[in-house]
C-alpha cells in the first residue's frame, strides 16, 4: 500500500496464503517448543505438514494402523512414573518401555535385529551410535542429524520394518500406557 502497488488477484492470493501459513506455523511451534514434556514430539514433528509416517501409510495401506500407533507414541507427553511390568522408576515412561524395560528385552532385541537387517551395515552402526533420546526419535519417525544422511528408500524400509516391531512391542505395554493415564 505504501508503494501504491496492487498485485493481481492470483499473486495477492499467494501472498495472503503464505502469510497465513507462516503465522499458523509460528503459532504451532510456539505452543510446543517451550514445553519440556513435548520436546520429543517437537523433534519428530516440528513443522505444520502431514506427518511423514502418515505419508508412508498412504503408500503402505497394510501398515496404516501400525504407523498410526507410532505417530501416537511419538506425540504423547514425557512423564515419569513407575513401570508396573518391571517395577523400575523412570523419568520418561515411553522411553523406558521402548528402550530399557528388561521384561521387554526379547521384543526389543528382535526390533534391533530388524534394523540391522534392513539398513546397510555402516548405517545401522551409526544408527546405534546416536544417543538414546535421538534413537527413540528416529524409531518413531523423526529425522535426527544422522537420519538426514539416510536415503529415502532406506528410511522407508526401516520405518515399515519398525511398524511391525513397534506394534508388537506396543501390544506388550499398552496396558501400561493406560495405567499412567496417557491420552492414547
Ligand atoms: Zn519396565
Amino acid at each position: 500500500m505504501d508503494d501504491l502497488y496492487i498485485p493481481d488477484k492470483k499473486l495477492w492470493s499467494k501472498i495472503v496464503n503464505q502469510s497465513i501459513e507462516i503465522q499458523e506455523e509460528n503459532i504451532c511451534k510456539s505452543s510446543i517448543q517451550f514445553r519440556p514434556e513435548l520436546c520429543r514430539y517437537y523433534k519428530i514433528q516440528n513443522r505444520l505438514t502431514i506427518h511423514r509416517l502418515l505419508r508412508l501409510a498412504l503408500v503402505n495401506p497394510r501398515l496404516n494402523y501400525k504407523l498410526l500407533v507410532m505417530v501416537k507414541l511419538g506425540s504423547i507427553t514425557i512423564k515419569d512414573g513407575q513401570c508396573s511390568i518391571c517395577g523400575c522408576h523412570s523419568t520418561d515412561v515411553v522411553q523406558h518401555l521402548i528402550l530399557y524395560c528388561e521384561k521387554l528385552s526379547d521384543a526389543r532385541n528382535s526390533m534391533f535385529y530388524g534394523i540391522v537387517d534392513v539398513l546397510p551395515v555402516q548405517e545401522s552402526v551409526r544408527f546405534f551410535q546416536q544417543d538414546d533420546s535421538d534413537i527413540i526419535v528416529a524409531l518413531l519417525g523423526g529425522i535426527t542429524d544422522f537420519m538426514q544422511s539416510v536415503n529415502s528408500d532406506n528410511w522407508s524400509n526401516k520405518m515399515c520394518c519398525l511398524a511391525d516391531h513397534i506394534f508388537h512391542l506396543y501390544g506388550k505395554f499398552k496396558g501400561e500406557l493406560s495405567e499412567h493415564r496417557f491420552n492414547f
